[in-house]
């Protein structure tokens, strides 16, 4: 039994493909090609190069001597904030980018929270000369303005999203719209591993370098290729996902997973998934989903943009359910004081979104010799705000 997707694009129960009639074509298409381009000889040569003299990679793994020594354990830390652009998401957009023009497409659309996957996808965007329309909440758009005009500045149309809460979701589903009536010439590219198959496994895939690099740079250090914890932060799975990807049927490495629990997880104002999600299908998977009773989608909440999402993706799902992934809420104030101990400790400001897997280390309970490996998903430079006016307020 494999924790990786099945051949009908399913974890568990988790996954599936629900998709409008419209938007079949696209998505067989994709399904049909997507494996076959990115183990091409011609995706891993471009692709590869592009991760190491665009993005920067490899990322350091970095031992955190004076958190170590705090929270008694060995612990790493994947630095995925020093990327281009500042966080993870430009791995998975450099490979959908390359996946798209093969496919013979010309416009590119996204979605965005935090504004991080639109900054990364008006990036990859510009390099390949294609035309770019990022949808995005219009709460979010007020929040994050720096990475408004980011996008603005590298040539993308941001379109601010006015229904639900504005957020996220509602930002997803109007992608999802304008997919519909652009099936020929547009490309989706999804900033995580959500959405019909084959995206949480072409994302997971394209994400999966982190763990490739931890594997040879821990064997480096410690002279053994796994550790005894991979930590991460979840909102729909990418960063976690691509952490995990080559340890998740490896059952010595423990799985620990940090979701949002905003205000508390019953409090109402919640971005915790897990812990209250039932199975529904949100955004063409199976998984699980904050929703009422009768099946309504609730409005999530967390300070972060990026992880303030009603769903998760289905191999994360899956893993709960099956237990293979412990997973931890992690709240709005257990986020921001880790960020601001880790800035103090390690001299690193983590996004918010990251202090949620910080967040996680006060809750276990580390042997000393345990080597820890938590990725730090991106920069803190966009929080910044939210970090000074969080104890004045
Ligand atoms: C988008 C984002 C996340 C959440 O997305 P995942 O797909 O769960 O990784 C986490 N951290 C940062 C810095 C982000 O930009």
């Amino acid at each position: 039994m494999s924790y990786l997707v099945d051949k009908e694009g399913y974890y568990g129960e988790f996954g599936g493909a629900y998709v409008p009639e419209i938007l079949h074509k696209c998505v067989d298409d994709l399904q049909k090609e997507y494996l076959k381009v990115i183990e091409s000889e011609a995706f891993q040569k471009e692709y590869r190069q592009l991760l190491t003299d665009y993005v920067g990679r490899p990322s350091p793994l970095y031992y955190a001597n004076r958190l170590s020594e705090k929270y008694g354990a060995k612990i790493y830390l994947k630095r995925e904030d020093l990327n281009h652009t500042g966080a993870h998401k430009i791995n998975n957009t450099v490979g959908q980018i390359l996946i798209a023009r093969h496919m013979g497409k010309t416009r590119i659309i996204a979605e965005t929270g935090a504004g991080q996957h639109g900054v990364a996808t008006a990036t990859v965007c510009a390099l390949f000369n294609m035309k770019c329309v990022v949808y995005m909440g219009a709460t979010d758009v007020a929040r994050q303005h720096v990475n408004v005009e980011k996008m603005k500045m590298l040539g993308a149309e941001v379109r601010p999203v006015t229904s639900g809460n504005m957020t996220l979701k509602d930002a997803t589903n109007e992608a999802i719209r304008d997919w519909c009536c652009n099936p020929s010439d547009t490309f989706y590219i999804i900033g995580s591993t959500v959405g019909p198959h084959p995206y949480p496994d072409m994302v997971a895939r394209l994400q999966s370098v982190i763990s490739e690099e931890i594997k040879w740079q821990l064997k480096e250090k410690i002279g053994r290729d796994y550790p005894d914890y991979l930590m991460a932060c979840v909102g729909g799975g990418s960063n976690a996902g691509g952490t995990i990807y080559h340890y998740i049927d490896d059952e010595r490495v423990k799985i620990v997973l940090s979701e949002a629990g905003g205000l508390g997880v019953d409090s109402g104002k919640t971005a915790a998934t897990i812990a209250l999600g039932k199975v529904g299908i949100l955004h063409g998977a199976k998984s699980y989903v904050i929703q009422s009773e009768d099946g309504q989608i609730e409005e999530p909440y967390s300070i972060s943009a990026g992880l303030d999402y009603p769903g998760i993706g289905p191999m994360h799902a899956n893993m709960a359910a099956k237990s293979r992934a412990q997973i931890v809420a992690v709240n709005d104030d257990e986020a921001v004081a880790a960020a601001y101990e880790l800035t103090k400790l390690e001299g690193i400001i983590p996004a918010l979104e990251s202090a949620h897997a910080l967040g996680a280390l006060p809750k276990m309970k580390f042997n000393p010799d345990d080597v820890v490996v938590l990725t730090v998903s991106g920069r803190g430079d966009k929080d910044i705000e939210t970090y000074l006016n969080y104890y004045t307020k």
